[in-house]
């Protein structure tokens, strides 16, 4: 069996929204291979994961909660647990989850976990895509007179993998407010990238994905509570009064956890950069449009590194070339350049994430090229 994976990352530059975020850093690198054996965080453990001093997950915790501006937070394997965690204390028999039309199928799949009834609001569709806060109040509503209750708990995803459209957070959490249903925020794609206050968005739940968004190399992710739901969420057993329920006991134990906390300080400083990300993903779009039969579709201009992407101009020349679909795939690969999907000429998605100015001039120039195949 072989474990090369030399072509992504080191010698290429790969475009795959999916994988820019969470690159580990060489801090994260050199922790995670500090601690691949099994169990490697628990020396020091009196019982409790987050109470671990050595490495100082405790104190971690702490910082990843201020980091993100909940009252709470605990690291998980990964976002969609940290959903399921929250759904499924929230979740009684007979209840529903409004979710955003946007949501990722792992939201779907962690309500549907915790027995809760999923009702989806609408978007505006072609070319925005854009779930507008009217939409989410209606689907409350909706859930509402289906259910016969409020909706158990709404799940705003806060920067989408579609399109990459950014929701604006606080509009959402005040009519959640008002119809009394908690609101989780989704930062997958947001928290780890650019700067998220869940306090001043006045969500009362958070998760965000440490392999997706801060620079580690997971599985790992976190869930946060504010206010009167950090009770509700970090409940503990009642035959194991020091284990937490949702966390069934302890999440991450290993190199993913130390490669989440060596990844932080660099994350920290990244987010500060975040305008200069947007800028770039602005000038990668203008770009590409100027070639002609390429349309960049979800919200304009950009407020995120993940960009869609519909290339007629692209298909129209696979089908004429001798590799057929395969010619955009293996024309970048010649040009040093991975991550769409082999196969694919009508759309794709991408991101411009972290990337240099020179870099992205150099993608640009790329496509360019490849545009007069
Ligand atoms: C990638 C993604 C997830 C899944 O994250 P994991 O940490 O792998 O569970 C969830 N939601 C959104 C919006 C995503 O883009």
């Amino acid at each position: 069996m072989s474990f090369e994976r030399v072509a992504i990352d080191e010698l290429a530059l790969n475009l795959n929204p999916l994988q820019t975020g969470g690159r580990a850093s060489a801090a994260a690198r050199k922790a995670a291979a500090r601690f691949s054996d099994g169990y490697s965080v628990c020396d020091r453990c009196a019982g409790v994961l987050h109470d671990i001093e050595k490495p100082d997950i405790k104190c971690f915790a702490v910082e990843l909660a201020e980091f993100v501006g909940m009252d709470r937070a605990a690291v998980t394997m990964g976002a969609r647990e940290g959903k399921f965690a929250i759904f499924h204390t929230l979740s009684e028999p007979g209840r529903g989850a409004v979710l955003d039309a946007n949501a990722h199928y792992s939201t779907y799949v962690a309500a549907q976990r915790a027995g809760l009834e999923v009702f989806k609001s609408t978007n505006t569709g072609d070319p925005d895509f854009r779930v507008t806060p009217d939409s989410f109040a209606e689907t409350l509503e909706y859930c509402k007179s289906k259910t016969g209750k409020p909706a158990a708990a709404a799940l705003l995803t806060h920067v989408d993998g579609d399109y990459g459209n950014l929701n604006d957070a606080a509009e959402f959490s005040k009519i959640c407010k008002d119809a009394g249903v908690p609101l989780i925020l989704n930062c997958a794609y947001s928290a780890g990238r650019m700067p998220v206050d869940g306090r001043a968005l006045g969500v009362d739940f958070m998760v965000g994905s440490g392999h997706k968004s801060f620079a580690a190399s997971g599985p790992v992710g976190f869930m946060g509570a504010n206010g009167e739901w950090t009770e509700r969420l970090f409940r503990t057993s009642l035959t194991h009064p020091n284990k937490n329920i949702e966390l069934l006991g302890c999440t991450a134990r290993g190199a993913n956890v130390v490669s989440f906390m060596a990844a932080l300080p660099g994350v920290k400083e990244r987010v500060k950069r975040w305008d200069a990300e947007v800028a770039k993903a602005v000038r990668f779009v203008e770009a590409m449009e100027s070639l002609g039969e390429i349309r960049q579709v979800g919200e304009k201009p950009k407020r995120h590194d993940l960009i869609r992407f519909e290339t007629p101009l692209f298909h129209r020349i696979a089908e004429n070339s001798r590799k057929r679909g395969y010619f955009l795939h293996s024309a970048l690969a010649d040009r040093g350049i991975t991550g769409l999907k082999p196969g694919q000429t009508r759309w794709f998605k991408m991101s411009t994430f972290g990337f240099t100015d020179e870099q992205i001039d150099y993608l640009i120039e790329a496509f360019k090229e490849i545009a007069r195949m």
